[in-house]
C-alpha cells in the first residue's frame, strides 16, 4: 500500500508500506484521515513516544474491506485498551496503563491506504454522513469528554454558565460545538489567527473574538491550546469558583496561576482522550447534526500530505483542520 511516512524531524515521504495483516481485526481502506496538533508535535521531531520511521495519523475513517464488518464505512477510535483492569472497567479507558494509540509504536497509524483495528473500535456510519464528518469523531470526541468532565465540577448548569475556549483548532473549536451541543447558551472562543477567526465567526451561538477583546469571569475556560500563555490566559478569565479544563498538550510545565487558583477556589481539570462511551456519542452527535454542519476542514489528498504539514507549520492554514484522503 502507499503510505505517508514519517522518516525524520520535518520529513514526510508518500512511499511504498507494507499491506496490515488483519488477524481476526477488521482490514480498513481508510477514506479519510484528519492532521492532529499531535502529528504536529511528532513531525517536528518534538515527541520520543513517536520514533522515526512511523506512519502518524489516528483521526480516521473509512471502510471495512476484510474481516468482521465487511462492507460497512465506520470511524475510528483510535485507543486501543486491555478492557479487563480497574479503570477500562469503570469506562475510563482512557486511563488504562495498557492503552495504546495508533500512529504510536507498536502502532501504526492511518496516514495510509489501509489499516487494521479491533471491530471493538469501530462505530459504523449511517449511510447520509459523508467519511469526512465521521472522521471528527477523534478530535471532537476530546472536547464531548471535557465538556461532561465540566458539568460535573460546574456549580451552575452549563445553560447558565459562561464559557470561553482558548484556540480555534479541531479541539478549542470542537469543545465550542460540543458546548452549544449540550446547553451552553453563552460561548466565547479566543483565537488570534484571523482568517480561522472568520470561518469560527460563521458557527451560531459561537462568539469568536481575539485576545485583546477576553475580559475575566468565566465560569468555564477550556484550554485547548496548552502553552504558557493560555494557562496565563485561562487562571486570568476564570471567575472565582470557576473550572479550567485543561486539553492541549503544548507544553508541559508553566503559566497557572496558582496562587489566584488557590484563593479564589478555581478548579484545574486535566483531561486526555474520551472513554470509548463519549466516542460513540459524540459519534452519534455528528450523525444527528447536533454538532453543526462540520463544513470547515479543508480536504487535500494523502499524497501531497507533507506540503499540508509544511502549510501548517507555517501558519498559512485557516481552516480548523485539514483532513487527509489516500
Ligand atoms: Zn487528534
Ligand atoms: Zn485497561
Amino acid at each position: 500500500m502507499k503510505a505517508l511516512v514519517y522518516t525524520g524531524p520535518e520529513t514526510l515521504e508518500f512511499q511504498d508500506a507494507p499491506d496490515p495483516v488483519a488477524t481476526g481485526d477488521a482490514l480498513i481502506r481508510i477514506a479519510h484521515v484528519g492532521i492532529c496538533g499531535s502529528d504536529m508535535h511528532a513531525f517536528l521531531g518534538h515527541d520520543e513516544r513517536r520514533p522515526a520511521p512511523l506512519i502518524l495519523g489516528h483521526e480516521a475513517a473509512g471502510e471495512i474491506t476484510a474481516g468482521p464488518g465487511e462492507g460497512s464505512r465506520v470511524t475510528i477510535n483510535p485507543l486501543v485498551t486491555c478492557g479487563v483492569c480497574e479503570h477500562c472497567l469503570a469506562g475510563r479507558e482512557n486511563l488504562c496503563a495498557q492503552r495504546q494509540i495508533i500512529s504510536m509504536p507498536p502502532r501504526e497509524g492511518a496516514f495510509a491506504e489501509y489499516l487494521t483495528m479491533p471491530v471493538g473500535n469501530l462505530v459504523t456510519i449511517p449511510e447520509n454522513v459523508p467519511t469526512e464528518k465521521a472522521a471528527l469523531a477523534e478530535p471532537l470526541a476530546c472536547g464531548w469528554h471535557a465538556v461532561r468532565l465540566a458539568e460535573s465540577a460546574l456549580n451552575r448548569p452549563l445553560d447558565q454558565a459562561k464559557c470561553l475556549v482558548i484556540g480555534g483548532g479541531a479541539i478549542g473549536f470542537g469543545a465550542a460545538l460540543v458546548l452549544r451541543a449540550r446547553g451552553a447558551t453563552e460561548i466565547t472562543l479566543v483565537e488570534t489567527n484571523v482568517a480561522r477567526r472568520d470561518i469560527i465567526a460563521r458557527e451560531d451561538g459561537v462568539h469568536a473574538v481575539e485576545p485583546a477583546e477576553v475580559e475575566a469571569g468565566f465560569d468555564l475556560v477550556v484550554d485547548g491550546v496548552g502553552f504558557e500563555a493560555t494557562r496565563a490566559a485561562a487562571s486570568a478569565a476564570a471567575s472565582p469558583g470557576g473550572v479550567i479544563m485543561h486539553i492541549g498538550l503544548g507544553s508541559a510545565a508553566g503559566g497557572l496561576d496558582i496562587r489566584r487558583m488557590t484563593l479564589q477556589e478555581i478548579t484545574f481539570i486535566g483531561t486526555y482522550t474520551y472513554s470509548a462511551q463519549d466516542f460513540r456519542d459524540t459519534a452519534q452527535a455528528i450523525f444527528d447534526g447536533r454538532l453543526g454542519a462540520l463544513d470547515w476542514p479543508e480536504i487535500r489528498s494523502l499524497s501531497d500530505g507533507a506540503r499540508a504539514f509544511a502549510d501548517i507549520k507555517a501558519g498559512s492554514v485557516a481552516a480548523p483542520k485539514i483532513i487527509l484522503a489516500p
